[in-house]
């Protein structure tokens, strides 16, 4: 359950990202995250997973939504660029050589955290 651990690190990101206006009685509604193809992260389980991290924390009951970043590689042979869709080949789509640089996929990022002060 690879998505439990992942949720715990965006949790803990995001607390300490929010962590003043926490403090000032503020409420998270939504917690935004970019997750790279090569994570091999589903979804579904990784928002089931952030319910369950979170209950009872500073976080419960938001809402975590997940961007799914595309991996894409750069051939060093053929100049070719092209979307990973298997995590398992490395290779260049175009030529099939393995000598390829990572563009994006490897990201887990929290890109926004949406915050509700406590107006009260
Ligand atoms: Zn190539």
């Amino acid at each position: 359950m690879h998505e439990l651990a992942i949720s715990r690190s965006i949790a803990s990101i995001a607390e300490r990202s929010a962590h003043a206006r926490l403090a000032r009685g503020g409420t998270v509604t939504t917690v935004e995250v970019d997750i790279g193809h090569l994570r091999q992260v589903v979804p579904e389980t990784l928002v089931w997973a952030w319910s369950f991290v979170t209950e009872g924390t500073a976080l419960d009951s938001s809402r975590l939504a997940v961007n799914h970043i595309p991996a894409v590689l750069r051939c060093r042979a053929c100049g070719a660029q092209t979307v990973l869709t298997d995590v398992f080949t490395l290779t260049c789509g175009t030529c099939g050589d393995g000598n390829v640089e990572v563009i994006s996929g490897d990201e887990m990022v929290v890109v926004a955290l949406i915050v509700e002060d406590n107006n009260g």
